[in-house]
């Protein structure tokens, strides 16, 4: 089958299949694998199907984005946390070890277990220091911080002063992980998404913009990495 690639997007495979029962250009993507087809007459020129799907170029990104392969953790991996890509190594040390951008794990245990409990423990040490800091400087109180890996919500705020975060945010940039920190904790003050709500954000952590966008374009990408051993 022929093929068609965008400017600037070698990744984007998209297969052109041409029939003469066909009377307008289409652009599927696959929900199974993810596999992009552009459909159309016979008689449309190659030119006319690139430009069609290159008017489609942002829908396909964000859509093949949801189809990107999983990551196994296992020596050799490269992994982020906080948003700093980090190679496992196997060591003699029974601990887990980051040195700089590399995390040593004891090569007597499953690796991925190892990894992940590393991550769940950072997590909480940056999250209880970041709550900590938030609720302070909004005179409020937290009661208790729970992990969780969920798929749905990064965190959510209980009634009675119970926070939850996902442990995967660890993988994601610093401001990110204090933007999410922030998000929750103003929550204390307001249990809805009202204006004072995002202004207590805004007071709370500055400018948020960003790390929402991060949040909307990258956090499916941070579901990839698999820690079942
Ligand atoms: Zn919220």
């Amino acid at each position: 089958m022929k093929k068609i690639f965008l400017e600037d997007e070698p990744d984007l495979e998209i297969f052109l299949r041409q029939s003469s029962n066909s009377r307008r250009i289409t652009l599927r993507i696959s929900a199974l694998d993810g596999k992009i087809t552009i459909t159309g007459p016979n008689y449309i020129d190659f030119k006319e199907f690139r430009k069609f799907a290159e008017s489609k170029k942002s829908w396909l990104k964000s859509k093949r984005k949801s189809f990107e392969p999983p990551i196994f953790i296992s020596e050799g991996t490269k992994i982020p946390i906080l948003g700093i890509d980090t190679k496992i190594s196997l060591s003699d040390s029974p601990e887990p070890n980051k040195v700089g951008s590399i995390l040593f794990v004891s090569k007597e245990k499953p690796v991925s277990t190892q990894v992940k409990n590393y991550l769940k423990e950072i997590s909480r040490v940056h999250l209880d220091h970041m709550c900590k800091e938030f609720s302070e400087r909004l005179g409020s109180k937290v009661s208790k911080i729970t992990l969780r890996d969920t798929r749905s919500r990064w965190g959510s705020c209980s009634n009675d002063a119970n926070l939850m975060f996902s442990w995967r945010l660890i993988m994601a940039p610093e401001d990110v992980l204090a933007y999410v920190a922030a998000h929750e904790v103003a929550h204390l003050k307001h249990m809805n998404h009202s204006k004072d709500f995002w202004e207590t954000v805004g007071y709370l952590f500055g400018p948020y913009k960003k790390e929402l966008a991060w949040l909307k374009q990258n956090g499916s990408s941070l579901h990839r990495y698999k820690f079942e051993s």
